[in-house]
């Protein structure tokens, strides 16, 4: 698509500066008493705010959004995974690690022994999630807050991907 030409105004570069400094201060002295009251515990609509005071506050996620994985269950509560590893070969990061073993239900192979995910260096592409033929990985838990203070720590064991 074609650029609009700018009109004298635009072209006039002060003026256009002036105007962003007016915007600016305008939003300033709306919104500055706002975020002293709410500080206070003073109720008050948001006006024009756009910030949003997290962690008290938190923004709707979009349905989409890719968030901390989890592993799915049958309904004997057994994890769905099979320990195909097709998670782990298309993961572009190598950050998932699964130890195979058999399956006592004889009409399923095999399952995972243990199914680490390095959320570290996990990228969040979602392949995983694509690529696992029985729906057993999903990244729709909602949690987003993932860090720790040891590496150890952003490693998700079976059991916590499993709750
Ligand atoms: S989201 Fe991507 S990087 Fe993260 S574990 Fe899955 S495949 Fe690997
Ligand atoms: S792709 Fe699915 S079934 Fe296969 S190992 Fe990964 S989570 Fe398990």
């Amino acid at each position: 698509m074609a650029q609009r030409p700018l009109n004298l105004c635009e072209r006039l570069y002060l003026t256009e500066v002036v105007k962003g400094i007016a915007l600016t201060t305008k939003h300033f002295f709306v919104n500055f008493p706002r975020h002293v009251a709410r500080g206070i515990g003073i109720k008050v609509g948001k006006g024009e705010t756009v910030t949003i005071e997290y962690p008290e506050e938190r923004r709707p996620f979009a349905r989409r959004l890719r968030t901390r994985h989890r592993l799915t269950r049958r309904t004997d509560g057994s994890p769905r995974c099979v320990a195909c590893m097709m998670c782990e070969t298309i993961c572009p990061a190598h950050c998932i690690h699964i130890i195979a073993t058999e399956n006592p239900d004889p009409n399923i192979e095999k399952m995972p022994k243990s199914f680490d995910i390095d959320i570290g260096v996990c990228v969040f592409c979602g392949f995983c999630v694509e690529a696992c033929p029985e729906d057993a990985i999903r990244m729709d838990t909602g949690v987003v807050e993932l860090a720790s203070y040891t590496r150890e720590g952003m490693i998700y064991r079976i059991d916590q991907l499993l709750s």
